[in-house]
């Protein structure tokens, strides 16, 4: 068996927690909901779960509290096969959660960032062996600018290819914008990062829904996958975890784009964010 590629995420871990009810309460009125679930979420995790399920020896950076919804994320990482010994467990500090409220097919979401907020420069430097030894490296901004600016200051210094997924979307340090392999945002994040930083143009992969993904160096748009979408939630995840794990591998970033479209396409079928991600030999049958 062939080595896998290592990929190193640097980002969030949640606890979603989903309640769907009929009526949504006004200010000071409580109600009567349906049904409640807890699902593991938050963007670096997402994009974990998909590096690993796609093939990747995946690394995880990132921090929970010391409670239950952080161990059983710590434990739900690990059954995953992801090695989470870069994710601190912080005393004092909730694990990060997103409160949805579903009614009527819409959703309210509420996000607590909580030991997210403890990603900080000193957890990333305990680390820097392992971003030194990755074959990539894949962050997003659900955690604080800081130890995402330093994350960028290693990848050029160890000259490991970096991908700064900029969602939700912040106005870029210089050093990120510098660092940055490869810029993925999506339509809307795009508007606002041209706003901010057009020369940064040449490093953009931008998706664009069902459409797929525009490689903006060459303006080429490599196609999406028409299928019969079910929840597209996660779906930005999913392609950043495939494309990551593809471009660790070697492949050209037409063929990365390709995977990760496929990818992505295959989740979108599902619902969930994580529940609906492929494994590597679903998308590679889906591509033949
Ligand atoms: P989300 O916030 O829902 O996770 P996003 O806004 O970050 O997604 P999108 O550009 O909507 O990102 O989708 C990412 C990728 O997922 C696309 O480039 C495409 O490959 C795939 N995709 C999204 N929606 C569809 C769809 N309806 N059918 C097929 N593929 C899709």
């Amino acid at each position: 068996m062939t080595k896998k590629p290592v990929v190193t995420v640097i980002g969030s871990i949640n606890m979603d927690l989903t309640v769907s009810t009929k009526v949504v309460p006004r200010q000071g009125e409580t109600v009567m909901g349906d049904s409640f679930a807890t699902f593991p979420g938050g963007k670096g995790a997402n994009q974990a779960v998909a590096a690993a399920r796609l093939g990747g020896d995946v690394r995880m950076i990132g921090a929970v509290g010391s409670d239950v919804f952080g161990n059983d994320l710590l434990e739900h990482l690990r059954r995953e096969g992801i090695d989470t010994s870069g994710v601190a467990s912080v005393d004092g500090v909730s694990t990060g959660t997103a409160t949805i409220i579903v009614s009527n097919g819409d959703n309210r979401i509420i996000v607590a960032p909580g030991a997210n907020h403890e990603v900080t420069v000193p957890l990333v430097e305990r680390f820097e062996e392992m971003i030194k030894e990755s074959d990539i490296v894949l962050v997003q901004l659900e955690i604080p600018l800081s130890p995402v600016e330093y994350v960028s200051k290693l990848a050029v210094d160890h000259g490991v290819p970096l991908i700064v997924n900029p969602a939700p979307y912040q106005t870029l340090p210089e050093a990120v914008l510098r660092g940055a392999t490869y810029l993925t945002p999506n339509e809307s994040e795009a508007t606002l990062l041209e706003a901010d930083s057009p020369s940064t143009k040449e490093k953009w992969i931008t998706t664009i829904g069902s459409a797929g993904v525009r490689l903006n160096k060459d303006d080429v748009i490599v196609p999406g996958y028409l299928v019969d979408a079910v929840d597209t939630t996660g779906a930005g995840d999913t392609f950043n975890g495939a494309l990551a794990t593809k471009l660790a591998k070697g492949s050209s970033l037409e063929d990365a784009a390709q995977f990760a479209n496929a990818a992505s396409a295959l989740s979108v079928q599902k619902l969930g964010a994580q529940q609906g991600m492929p494994h590597q030999e679903e998308v590679e049958s889906f591509l033949k």
